[in-house]
C-alpha cells in the first residue's frame, strides 16, 4: 500500500556570471551577475524541483531535461517545475507544502521572496501561505560566501490525495 505520507530534498548550486539574467524562484532579479546554466539556471526553482521529484523516488531534472538537449536551451524554470508537479499528481499524490533555502551573498534576496512566493504557488497549483521560501548569506565564507555563486535547498510534504 502507498503510503499516506513522503517528504523529498532538493539540492542545487549555479555560478554567477557576468552577462546573464539572475532568476530565482521564476522572478529576475537586477544584478550586475546571472546565474550560469542551460536553462535560466534558476536553482531555487531546481532545487524544488528535484526536491518533487525525490518524493517519488524519481531521479532529478537532469535525466528529464537533460543539458545535452539543445531544445531546453535558455528555458524557463517553471516549466521543469511544473513537469515535477505533475509527476506527483500522476502518482496519486499532492502537495502539502514546500520549504526553501536560498543561500547568496548577493543580490539581496528578501526583497523579492513575496513575488517568488507568488510564482510558485502558481505553478504548482497550491497556496502562497504552503510555499515557504528564506534567505540567508554563507558569512562571507567559501565560494557562495566569495559570490561565485548561489545554491538553495528544497523539502517538501506530498500526501495521498484519496486521505482528505
Ligand atoms: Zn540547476
Amino acid at each position: 500500500m502507498l503510503p499516506p505520507f513522503r517528504i523529498g530534498h532538493g539540492f542545487d548550486i549555479h555560478r554567477l556570471v557576468e552577462g546573464r539574467a539572475c532568476v530565482l524562484g521564476g522572478v529576475t532579479i537586477p544584478h550586475s551577475h546571472g546565474l550560469d546554466g542551460h536553462s535560466d539556471a534558476d536553482c531555487l526553482t531546481h532545487a524544488l524541483a528535484d526536491a518533487l521529484l525525490g518524493s517519488m523516488a524519481l531521479p532529478d531534472i537532469g535525466h528529464a531535461f537533460p543539458p545535452s538537449e539543445p531544445k531546453w536551451k535558455g528555458m524557463d524554470s517553471q516549466e521543469i517545475l511544473r513537469h515535477a508537479a505533475h509527476e506527483v499528481r500522476s502518482r496519486g499524490y499532492d502537495i502539502a507544502n514546500v520549504d526553501i533555502s536560498i543561500i547568496a551573498e548577493a543580490p539581496k534576496i528578501a526583497p523579492h521572496i513575496s513575488a517568488m512566493r507568488t510564482v510558485l504557488s502558481n505553478t504548482l497549483s497550491i497556496p502562497p501561505d504552503c510555499v515557504g521560501i528564506k534567505a540567508t548569506t554563507n558569512e562571507k565564507l567559501g565560494a557562495i560566501g566569495n559570490r561565485e555563486g548561489i545554491c538553495a535547498h528544497a523539502v517538501c510534504l506530498v500526501y495521498r490525495d484519496d486521505t482528505v
